[in-house]
């Protein structure tokens, strides 16, 4: 898969959207409750204070007077907040800032925030894409599944080899096993990286393979063994319906 893939991970469809190279799962707590609650704070201050009619432009520096982040030297972009009910996304992107494009005021600039691919893109081909997107229930397990797409590889995978079929998701884009099976990986997954204080975003394929590769669960280290194991007992706990 390459970067000029035609599907959007960004903004797949509503309640899959994705801030994760806006810098959101920087912060220190990235359970749905923390994260939700940040995104709900930005979309809010945003309401009160829209920049297009002159307020001051919020920076890096107020965010960090008031939150915990993982690596104090990575970006976490003010203008990120929830674009629609349960939508993460760019409060500055014309298509939701009343048509104008503010994304200047951020530290990248809209080039950037546009032209940017992270390595998702490159590494989940379009079959892993079109799973991620029909089986997640939400953004939350979704942008699990971007930021550490060869943990997500490993989890289709063991679950087609332990239910002995290949996912699909053009024949059955409601199977409710499924969704069962790779939401509950993903949050299992999640919870395992928000015990770590040690940053699970990386802008580059190298970045993210030099960084992740104790973590990521395609590679059995001591560090995920644990959770391996107790994402295969739930899987196999929920095939065989124990
Ligand atoms: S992390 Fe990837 S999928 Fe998410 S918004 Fe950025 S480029 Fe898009
Ligand atoms: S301005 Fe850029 S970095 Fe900030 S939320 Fe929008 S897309 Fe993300």
């Amino acid at each position: 898969m390459d970067a000029e893939s035609k599907i959007s991970l960004c903004q797949p469809v509503k309640g899959k959207g994705c801030c994760a190279c806006c810098g959101l799962f920087n912060c220190s707590d990235i359970s749905f409750t923390g994260l939700s609650h940040f995104l709900l704070n930005t979309t809010l201050e945003m309401h009160k204070q829209p920049i297009n009619l002159g307020n001051p432009v919020r920076d890096f520096a107020s965010l960090r007077q008031r939150y915990v982040f993982r690596d104090h030297t990575t970006f976490v972009c003010p203008y990120m907040g929830f674009i629609d009910k349960n939508t993460p996304g760019c409060l500055m992107h014309p298509s939701v800032n009343k048509g104008i494009d503010g994304r200047d005021y951020s530290l990248y600039g809209k080039e950037i925030c546009n032209d940017f691919f992270c390595p998702a893109y490159r590494i989940l081909d379009a079959r892993l894409q079109r799973i991620l997107i029909a089986y997640t229930d939400n953004w939350y397990t979704y942008s699990i599944g971007i930021i550490d797409p060869l943990s997500f590889i490993w989890i289709v995978k063991l679950i087609e080899d332990m239910a002995g079929t290949a996912i699909s998701p053009e024949n059955n884009p409601a199977d409710t096993t499924l969704a069962t099976l790779i939401n509950t990986s993903l949050m299992m997954l999640a919870l395992f990286f928000n015990q770590l204080q040690v940053p699970v975003f990386f802008y580059s394929e190298p970045e993210y393979h030099l960084h992740m590769r104790l973590l990521s669960l395609n590679q059995n280290s001591t560090h995920n063994a644990k959770v391996r194991v107790a994402i295969t007992q739930a899987i196999d706990a929920i095939l065989n319906g124990c």
